[in-house]
């Protein structure tokens, strides 16, 4: 085992702190939490990524989940090139766009109609605005670390990267647009009850991340959805799953799949580009009939729909829903997260992981997390030791104790077998990074 080093990232890092705030262009990449800076990536493929150094590393973000073929999947590249030659944006409707409603439609069935935007921000602030237009009603009701985008009103307890940067909201968010926006704990299965008796005729949208992974990865309590959905139901509140991360992450058809609950809202981001910048809302016939133009609920983007990441989206989902197979996804996943479990043991150190299809969380604590505040506990020391340790054998994880771990389809047993190899000797002499 090489260790590697980092020069020509950190003469990068010098240039780009001059440049940009932090030197990055979104705060979880800052390497901050972990005590560490960023690393400058050049190029990436299948389940690896190479450096500015020419360090290769196994990479468990995949771009933070949409990377869930692996990067450059050759018949993804093969037809976002051919689209190229067709033009970058035609700010006019084409035949691209029914494909890719067609086919997400296929797959999350309680997406009857759809829009799409360039982001998951994007899609969590346009459903909101369409559940409060649609009910006539303003609270929204959101839980301690979800994440749900930048948007305003959501960044309220919300999670990983706010949470890594130890800022409680944000400056700049102005108390009366949160003033409608009410928190619980996750799966705080009372509270929801109790709030939902006093208030819940007054509750627009409830959102949620149905499997947390904006705290690491927290699983719902069992009938903990169920109860959202009920409630939802029997107060008129627009039940809105946010599966920007989860959909066609945890199993292809998401959360919703998973536990067979309807949403009146999906959210999605992520996987849906293939690794362009696509986000999406949609549910309710009745309810999206009121966006505009087909009803007064205002919403819009020139990029929208752009014909060359729609085709990377439509390729990725094409690929996704017929050429491969979760379970075979979730075996790796549940290898990868047991063996690292097995490891940390070994060495005496307590971990805590949970999985579901290519999404992982581990924890450097006893019992696994239930909610943010419990994920909040673990232990900070040892996972910024163990990132820096990974990282320096050419393990990519994500630098941050509260986010989940991402495996693609390209990922190899062997790859997962180099995986924990570092991770046993890395666990084996944590200290010393
Ligand atoms: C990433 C994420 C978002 C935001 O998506 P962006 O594309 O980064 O704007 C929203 N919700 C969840 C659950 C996410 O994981």
């Amino acid at each position: 085992m090489k260790k590697l080093s980092f020069e020509r990232s950190e003469s990068l890092y010098a240039k780009a702190v001059k440049l940009m705030p932090g030197g990055v262009n979104s705060p979880v990449r800052a390497f901050k939490q972990v005590d560490a800076n960023p690393i400058f990536i050049e190029r990436a493929e299948g389940a690896y990524m190479w450096d500015a150094d020419g360090n290769k590393f196994i990479d468990y973000i995949g771009s933070w989940g949409p990377a869930i073929l692996g990067h450059a999947h050759p018949e993804v590249v093969e037809a976002v090139t051919a689209s190229l030659k067709n033009g970058f944006s035609f700010g006019a409707p084409s035949a691209l766009e029914i494909r890719i409603a067609e086919l997400v439609q296929k797959i999350l069935p309680s997406m009857e109609m759809i829009r799409l935007v360039s982001s998951g921000t994007e899609a969590c602030m346009a459903a909101l605005r369409l559940a409060r237009g649609f009910t006539g009603r303003d609270k929204i009701l959101k839980f301690t670390g979800c994440y749900h985008g930048h948007a305003d009103m959501l960044l309220v307890k919300a999670g990983s990267g706010v949470a890594t940067l130890g800022i409680p909201g944000s400056p700049g968010v102005p108390a009366a647009v949160v003033k409608d926006t009410l928190t619980l704990a996750f799966n705080d299965i009372q509270g929801l009850k109790d709030l939902f008796a006093k208030e819940g005729s007054e509750i627009a949208a409830v959102i949620v991340e149905p499997i947390v992974g904006n705290s690491n990865f927290i699983r719902p309590k069992d009938g903990y959805l169920e109860l959202m959905r009920e409630l939802c139901t029997q107060s008129g509140a627009i039940l809105i799953f946010d599966e920007v991360m989860t959909g066609f992450r945890v199993g292809l058809t998401g959360v919703q799949g998973l536990k067979n609950i309807k949403p009146d809202l999906s959210t999605l981001g992520k996987v849906i580009g293939g690794g362009m910048p696509i986000g999406a809302y949609g549910g309710r016939a009745d309810i999206m009939a009121k966006v505009a133009p087909s009803g007064p609920v205002y919403q819009a983007g020139t990029l929208s729909g752009n014909p060359v990441a729609v085709t990377c989206g439509i390729k990725t989902l094409e690929l996704l829903s017929t050429k491969y197979d979760f379970t075979d996804l979730a075996k790796r996943t549940r290898r990868l997260s047991l063996g690292l479990k097995e490891r940390a043991e070994k060495h005496g150190i307590p971990l805590s992981v949970d999985y579901e299809g290519g999404m992982f969380g581990f924890m450097f604590s006893v019992k696994l997390p239930e909610s943010f505040e419990e994920a909040a506990q673990c232990n900070i020391t040892q996972f910024k030791q163990f990132f820096r340790g990974m990282l320096s054998y050419g393990v990519y994880l994500a630098p941050s104790a509260y986010e989940a771990g991402f495996i693609s389809f390209a990922h190899s047993d062997k790859d997962v077998e180099d995986t924990l190899n570092i991770a046993d000797y890395v666990f084996a002499n944590l200290s010393q990074f």
